[in-house]
């Protein structure tokens, strides 16, 4: 009546606050690849499950809430399975376009503050905003961040009216997490030297604010499917464009 679950995943967000998790394990080991997957829900209580907390670049251990987890002889009732037996593979799709959707924070909000800090932050005495060169970067990401939200305007019309978007719907995640990343960069850039620091000194600006949305939004380009992985997922499903070679196909 069980499966018996063993098996790690590194990279696990909030696995130490979870009460549950969704496991995507091999119980068809005789069907094609893509077909012998199925979609499980487990208790994060259940014996044999082991959550080890992970040091990055953005936080010391148990910080920010990135583990790898152990699965030892884990028991979970096979009505635990969502869709069915084999269906892992169509409801991970289902779940991982939900999630790219949530990755896709609008920009807006960080370019007023990157604007913010050029009008506060000085180079050589002037305020970072009236150098040419810095202002040309922030209305590029103006404009690019102004696109975006008014894209995200015609997805919500979309799902009021029960429309599929398309290949506009592909775009949100892979274009969001750039812009958030390229404004951290400029913030950071305008930031010079202060720039890199971290322990809270004196000259430290927003307790470290931009160095940690900047390798954060940097973590964001990759997680939830890279930005590399989107760009075959718009050319492919989107553009109807040749599908890339499959050494593995049907192993
Ligand atoms: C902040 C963050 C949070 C995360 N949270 C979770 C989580 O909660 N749960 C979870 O399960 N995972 C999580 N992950 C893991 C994440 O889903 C994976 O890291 C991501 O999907 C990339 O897979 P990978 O690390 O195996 O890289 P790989 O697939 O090994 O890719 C390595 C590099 O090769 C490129 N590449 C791979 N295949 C192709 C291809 N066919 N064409 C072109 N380029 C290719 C990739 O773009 C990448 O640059 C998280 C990751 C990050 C950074």
């Amino acid at each position: 009546d069980d499966f018996v679950i063993n098996g790690q995943k590194i990279w696990t967000s909030t696995a130490d606050r979870a009460d549950m998790c969704f496991l995507l394990v091999r119980t068809e080991p005789d069907a094609p690849k893509h077909k012998g997957i199925s979609y499980v829900l487990v208790p994060m209580d259940t014996a044999g499950i082991e959550v080890q907390p992970l040091r990055t670049m953005s936080g010391n251990l148990g910080e920010n809430s990135f583990n790898q987890v152990f699965f030892t002889d884990v028991r979970v009732p096979k009505t635990n399975v969502v869709a069915g037996r084999g269906l892992g593979w169509t409801v991970a799709n289902t779940t991982l376009k939900h999630e790219r959707n949530s990755l896709n924070a609008n920009p807006e909000g960080t370019l007023l503050k990157v604007r913010d800090l050029m009008q506060r932050e000085t180079i050589n005495g002037v305020a970072a905003i009236e150098s040419p060169i810095y202002r040309d970067r922030l209305m590029k990401l103006q404009a690019r961040a102004l696109t975006m939200k008014t894209h995200g305007m015609r997805m919500l019309t979309c799902s009021l009216k029960g429309e599929s978007p398309g290949v506009a719907g592909l775009v949100s995640k892979l274009q969001n997490c750039q812009i958030n990343f390229d404004m951290a960069t400029l913030a950071l850039d305008v930031l010079g030297e202060l720039g890199v620091l971290y322990e809270h000194t004196k000259y430290e600006r927003a307790r470290a604010y931009w160095q940690t949305h900047s390798m954060f939004s940097l973590g964001l380009i990759i997680g939830g499917g890279t930005a590399q992985i989107q760009k075959n997922i718009i050319s492919e499903r989107g553009l109807g464009m040749p599908r890339e070679p499959k050494p593995a196909q049907g192993k």
